[in-house]
Formats: C-alpha cells, sequence, structure tokens
C-alpha cells in the first residue's frame, strides 16, 4: 500500500480503478498535400469542427453554472471566424495537412498569450491547448480512443477545466493531479461537479506503481495505492456514511440559540448559484456572503450587465433573509481579471483598491446591484472587500450614490437605504475599528484574510500551512475589539471567514458577543447542533481564556477544558 499527499482542492473520498491520461500530442505527418487533397483536407477540418461542437454542445446539456460556462466560453473560440478562415487558408495556399493547419494556428494564439502580460490571458491558455489537442484529434479520427473507464480515478499532469467537464459523462470518481492549485480553474469545477480531487500530488508519484484501484482520502489529502481489501472497505464504508448523511440533511426548524436561549442568527456563504438549493434546505436564515468572483470565471472579461442581471435576481428570488452581496474581490487568490503581474498580489491591487480605480467594472456591478435591491428593498447588503483607509468608504458611498441618481433617473425603483459594509479582514481596520466603524454600516470579519495579514502567513503557501492559524490568540484579541467597536456605534457585526465554519472557532466568536455567523452551508447543522449544547457562559469563559492564550496551543487546551472534548 502506497500513500502519497496531496492538497484537497475538492473535497470527498473515493475509490475506484486507477486510469492514467497521457498527455501526449500525436505525431504528425508534416509533408505538403498534394493539390487534388486540399478540398478533402478542407472537408476533414469541418467535419471535425462540427463533430467537436457537437460533443461540446451535448455536454453542456448535461451542465450548470461554472462548468457550463467553461465550455460555452470553449464553443466560443471554436466558432471564431477568424481562426476558422486561416486554418481553411493554411490548408489552400500552404498546403499543409488539416492536423498540422490546426496545430500551426492554435499554435501561434497560444504564443501570443503567453507574450502577453496579462495573467487573466495566460489562463486561457490551456483552453485554447485541449482545444488544439481535440480539434487534431477529431482530425486524425483519434478522439474516440479516449474513452476513460465508468468510475475511474483519474490521475494525470495536468487537465483543463474542459478535461474534467467531458469526464463527467464518464462518471468517473476522483481526480489526482500532479501539479495544479487550490483556486486552478479544473479544481473549481471539480469543486462546482463534487468530484473529490486532489492536486500537487505529482512530488511523489511513481507511475510504474499506478495500477489497480485507488482511494482518494479527501479529509486527509491522500491518495493510497494498491490498497489491502480491509482498507478498501472501510473507506467505502466512509463514502456509504457520507452519501446517507448528504441525502439525510433535513430542514432544522429549531433556532440557533445557546442552551439557556440566546439567539445566535445563522446564515451561509454562497459562491456558485448551485449552493442556494442546500442553504434552503438547512433553512440558512439569510445569505451573508456572496463571493460574487464566480462570475468572473470563464469570461474573459467581467460578466455583462444583463447576465449579473439574472445572477443576483436568482439569489434573491431563491433565497429568504437578508443578502450580502460583496462587490468582486479580484486579485490576491481570486481570479486575475485586469491584473498585472505583481511581485506580492495579496499586498497588491486588490478588492476595493481595484474597483474604486476600475470604475466600469465598479459602475457596471454597481448597477446590476442597485436595480435588484429597488426590486426586493430592504433584502440587499452591500460588501466592500479589502478596505484599508476609511476614505475607501466615502467614496464608494459616492460611487452608489451616483449610480443611484442614474437608475432614478431612468424611473427605477430606489432602495435608499441601502446598507454598504466592509469586510474587516486587514488589521489596521481591527486596529482602528471605532474610526471604521463610523463610516461603515455594518462589518464583516473575514477571518481568513485578517489571520494572513496579522500573522504575516500567505493563505495558500502549503509550506506554512501550519503557521496559518486562524484561532490564534493574536486574532482572537482582534475580534474583540472589533466587536466592541461595533457596539460602542451600534452597527451590526458578523464572521464570514472559516472560522465561523468550525466548532472551536464559532465557541469563541459567540463568547466574545457575535450574534451573527455565516458558514459555508455543509458546516451548518453541525454548527447549529454544537451551538444549542451549550450555555453561553461556557462560551464566554472559553472566549476570556483565548483572549488571554500565550499561543494556540493553550487556545486548544481551553477549548477541551470547557467543552469537555477529547
Ligand atoms: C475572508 O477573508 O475571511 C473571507 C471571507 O473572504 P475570502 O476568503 O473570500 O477572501
Ligand atoms: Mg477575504
Amino acid at each position: 500500500m502506497n500513500k502519497y499527499e496531496g492538497l484537497t482542492a475538492s473535497e470527498g473520498s473515493a475509490v475506484g480503478p486507477i486510469h492514467i491520461i497521457h498527455s501526449h500530442s500525436p505525431d504528425l505527418d508534416r509533408a505538403n498535400i498534394s493539390d487534388d487533397q486540399i478540398h478533402i483536407e478542407v472537408a476533414r477540418y469541418i467535419s471535425a469542427a462540427q463533430e467537436y461542437e457537437l460533443e461540446l454542445q451535448t455536454l453542456l446539456k448535461k451542465l450548470r453554472g461554472t462548468a457550463s460556462e467553461i465550455i460555452q466560453a470553449q464553443a466560443l473560440i471554436l466558432q471564431d471566424e477568424q481562426i476558422k478562415e486561416e486554418i481553411v487558408s493554411q490548408i489552400k495556399k500552404e498546403q499543409h495537412s488539416a492536423a498540422i493547419a490546426v496545430h500551426h494556428t492554435y499554435s501561434k494564439y497560444i504564443e501570443r498569450l503567453r507574450d502577453s502580460a496579462s495573467n487573466m490571458f495566460k489562463q486561457r491558455i490551456i483552453d485554447l491547448v485541449t482545444i488544439r489537442e481535440r480539434l487534431v484529434e477529431w482530425v486524425i479520427g483519434e478522439s474516440s480512443k479516449k474513452q476513460v473507464p465508468i468510475g475511474s480515478i483519474v490521475v494525470a499532469k495536468e487537465l483543463s477545466p474542459t478535461d474534467v467537464v467531458s469526464l463527467v459523462d464518464s462518471n468517473i470518481k476522483g481526480i489526482i493531479l500532479e501539479k495544479g492549485g487550490l483556486t486552478a480553474h479544473a479544481a473549481i469545477v471539480a469543486q462546482s461537479l463534487e468530484i473529490p480531487c486532489l492536486v500537487q500530488v505529482g512530488r511523489f508519484l511513481d507511475y510504474h506503481t499506478l495500477d489497480g484501484v485507488g482511494i482518494i482520502d479527501g479529509a486527509e489529502g491522500l491518495f493510497i495505492t494498491n490498497p489491502d481489501e480491509p482498507t478498501i472497505q472501510q473507506y467505502q464504508y466512509i463514502i456509504e456514511v457520507a452519501k446517507k448523511k448528504r441525502q439525510r440533511i433535513k430542514p432544522s426548524t429549531s433556532p440557533g440559540q445557546t442552551k439557556d436561549g440566546n439567539r445566535v442568527s445563522l446564515h451561509a456563504n454562497i459562491e456558485f448559484i448551485q449552493e442556494l438549493d442546500l442553504a434552503t434546505k438547512i433553512r440558512a436564515e439569510g445569505i451573508g456572503l456572496v463571493r460574487t468572483e464566480a462570475l468572473l470565471y470563464g469570461g474573459i472579461t467581467h460578466k455583462s450587465e444583463k447576465e449579473q442581471d439574472v445572477y443576483y435576481r436568482r439569489l434573491l428570488e431563491d433565497s429568504t433573509g437578508p443578502v450580502v452581496i460583496r462587490l468582486f474581490d479580484v486579485g490576491g487568490d481570486k481570479i486575475h481579471v485586469l491584473t498585472p503581474n505583481e511581485s506580492n498580489p495579496f499586498l497588491g491591487w486588490r478588492g476595493i483598491r481595484m474597483l474604486l480605480d476600475e470604475h466600469d467594472m465598479l459602475h457596471s456591478q454597481l448597477r446590476s446591484i442597485l436595480k435588484c435591491a429597488g426590486d426586493y428593498p430592504s433584502r440587499i447588503k452591500i460588501l466592500a472587500p479589502m478596505v484599508t483607509n476609511v476614505d475607501e468608504i466615502s467614496s464608494l458611498k459616492e460611487e452608489v450614490e451616483k449610480v443611484q441618481n442614474e437608475l432614478a433617473r431612468y424611473g427605477h425603483p430606489i432602495d435608499n437605504n441601502i446598507p454598504i459594509g466592509i469586510m474587516v479582514e486587514v488589521p489596521a481596520v481591527a486596529i482602528m475599528a471605532d474610526a471604521f466603524a463610523k463610516e461603515a454600516d455594518f462589518f464583516s470579519i473575514g477571518t481568513n484574510d485578517l489571520t494572513q495579514y496579522t500573522l504575516a502567513v500567505d493563505r495558500t503557501n502549503d509550506q506554512v500551512g501550519g503557521l496559518f492559524q486562524h484561532d490564534h490568540p493574536a486574532i482572537w484579541l482582534l475580534i474583540r475589539d472589533i466587536v466592541t467597536a461595533a457596539k460602542t456605534h451600534g452597527i451590526e457585526v458578523s464572521v464570514c471567514g472559516e472560522l465561523a465554519s468550525d466548532l472551536l472557532g464559532v465557541s469563541g466568536l459567540i463568547g466574545l458577543g457575535l450574534r451573527e455567523l455565516s458558514m459555508k452551508p455543509s458546516s451548518f447543522l453541525k454548527v447549529k447542533g454544537w451551538i444549542r449544547e451549550f450555555e453561553m457562559s461556557t462560551f464566554e469563559a472559553f472566549a476570556n481564556d483565548a483572549c488571554t492564550a500565550r499561543d494556540r496551543n493553550e487556545v486548544y487546551k481551553a477549548f477541551r477544558k470547557h467543552f469537555h472534548t477529547a
């Protein structure tokens, strides 16, 4: 039995036969074609492109959300008239075979993207490479040989988002990638399709030993090969239990409150529209964070206003309670739409900094949100990411007012009291929380970035992963001050970072006075059950100890003491 460590890019466990996808380009015959072959090769290209397009359209019918957007983007590239003309002209004028003409033409565009300074363009390279390889396969008639056995665990160096989506047909159980990052497009697609996926397994992977059954353990970030029978059975049991648990999720009508009846309002974090189903099922009291960056995946530029209108309306229609829409938090580890190459993107042109420079982008998002807010009064709140200076709030409020005036001129209903709040995720804001509480309408504490910036630990760097401690005493002290400032100035404060998804975190947050938490839907029922088990005084005693602890170990010790956990 071999165990390989990786990073869990999409949660869950899987057992299945290993299927390796080798990325090799077929050897192409580079000889020039004769005059009478020209029309045959042109026809061969046209019919290959049609068959490939048909394949994408069939795939599209099975997909929704991000996965569907990625395939749509690829279908558009495939239909590009300029590229089509160049391929046909190469066959006719240069007397290249259809396969060579396809390869040359797409390679030229790939090189152009490689030379581009824009990260956003560079991210499209993988799409063009996929189209080039698949189209060549269709042209030379090799496309059908790529079938993946049903129920496999696919192992590859790298996969494009289209590859992942195309594997849906084979009902694959999981994906192991040698390379790739947690925020790689392929990983995002795997998450949206709920396929367990580990990335960066490459350093250790020995292809010679890869055979038979493989196991993905998403909880531990492990890929197990050559497992013995008891291990296979153990994981099959774990998978079965997890499946049953998912099916058993029942709407719970009991309110979020401590054992002694103190109310804690529980909300859900959403990125994809598809997650709204689960948020409704678990009876989230509202959507505490909409990460709108999902609107930017798959598109070369930001979504058109019309598409944004549809997205926000769906959000409002398919949920109940308040909906906190965060403005595009582009940059850092998020999608790079406009960001130049920055040596330190987390300290760079990110969130509100970019939005206040890019008025077109900001105004189109605001227009779309504010139109929706007018139609659903008192339900939407706007949240600004990565705020560092107080004047960023007043500048944003000015822009909101401008857009509202413009909409009012066109006779659109306006929600004049739409709250404009800020993410508290930069230590400067936490330290000066008083000043910010006078300007912002509400606070939402982003413990992921607050931890990264306070402890000087890159949240995406595995090397220092152990130092990323969102339950460090320094974080508890900052949160305590943020809550005090919010209460002093009478504004609402909630937490939407990962700290609100774990039991220790939730315990400290409630003990520090937080009465609103927003978390990933999958943690919701676990958190609610926990809160209902203990009295407020227990949470408060723990929070007090967490704030006076000298390190995280002491925080853990206090947690065990107060909650009698092992
Ligand atoms: C955070 O930083 O805690 C947060 C919720 O935002 P994101 O993880 O999207 O940066
Ligand atoms: Mg953040």
